[in-house]
């Protein structure tokens, strides 16, 4: 990747007010993208200020509040970004979750859930596909589309059971669209581990939260907890050109944490 690989580019990213959607949009800004679409559901200020950032960083900031878990929302959020005739990357970076650590209290997730939290995470990414799926094949090489998907998706862990499974079924849906997308339009996924955003104090206690940071940071095999521009890299690797012939990959961004489960090591 060079600095200037998004030079000329439209970017949407969905969930930018905050953490890990924000530091996608201001990464891809300050690679030279013209213009970055900033969804958000309700935080104004927040996504006010990832706007600003983007717009020091040299690009055109367009906030879009909308629900991506409505159609309405997703095509709203698309018809933004219509006046340039194209959308080179779009990241569905929007998320929700239930916090219900203890898995094995089936009682603590309900069936609507599962449903409230598939709207958003799954549903919510294939809305925004179909919605940009004609701007993504506009552009003069493949569209590209990055979801953020979890380590929760392939490990099982993660904040609760409709979330772990919500991740799973965006990670193969990646699979999915990939191959039914292709050649036009290229889709792959990041798996991030631990990241320290506001996701956290949305549902956990404050203390709690700093446990967990500085339990991360002792455990992970790189002895980190992970920020939100840590993991932005990656995700933007996806809509580079330095990943053209990439499509259909799934890339776990967790400072080694999927190694960490059942270690074999003999020393
Ligand atoms: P965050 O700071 O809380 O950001 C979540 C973003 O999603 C916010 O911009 C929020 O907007 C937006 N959002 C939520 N529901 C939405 C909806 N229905 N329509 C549009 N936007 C919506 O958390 P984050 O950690 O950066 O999370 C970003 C993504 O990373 C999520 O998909 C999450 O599952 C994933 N992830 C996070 C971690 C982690 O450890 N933090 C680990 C793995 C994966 P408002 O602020 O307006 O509500």
């Amino acid at each position: 990747m060079s600095g200037r690989d998004f030079a000329g580019s439209v970017i949407v990213v969905t969930g930018a007010s905050t953490g890990l959607g924000r530091a996608i949009a201001v990464e891809t800004a300050s690679r030279g993208a013209q213009a970055v679409v900033i969804n958000y559901a309700s935080s104004q200020d927040e996504a006010e200020h990832t706007a600003r950032l983007v717009t020091d960083a040299g690009a055109e900031a367009i906030l879009v509040q909308a629900n991506v878990g409505e159609e309405d929302g997703c095509k709203a959020i698309v018809a933004a970004a219509a006046r340039f005739g194209r959308i080179d990357a779009l990241f569905n970076n929007a998320g929700i979750t239930k916090f219900a650590p203890k898995h094995e209290d089936l009682d603590a997730v309900s069936a609507e859930d599962f449903l409230r939290l598939y709207q958003v995470n799954v549903v919510g990414a294939f809305l925004m596909v179909r919605a940009a799926r004609s701007l993504l094949e506009a552009g003069p090489e493949a569209g590209s589309v990055v979801n953020t998907s979890s380590i929760a998706a392939v490990t099982g862990i993660g904040s609760s059971v409709p979330y772990a499974a919500s991740k799973g079924a965006l990670t193969t849906m990646t699979l999915s669209l990939a191959r039914a997308l292709a050649p036009k339009i290229r889709v792959n996924a990041v798996c991030p581990g631990f990241i320290d955003t506001p996701w956290f104090e949305k549902g956990i206690p404050a203390q709690t939260v700093e446990r967990m940071r500085q339990g991360v940071a002792e455990s992970t095999p790189l002895k980190v907890a992970s920020t939100a521009e840590d993991i932005a890299g990656a995700a933007v690797f996806f809509a580079s050109r330095a990943a053209r012939h990439v499509t259909g990959e799934t890339l776990l961004v967790d400072a080694g944490t999927h190694l960490g489960f059942a270690s074999l090591s003999m020393r």
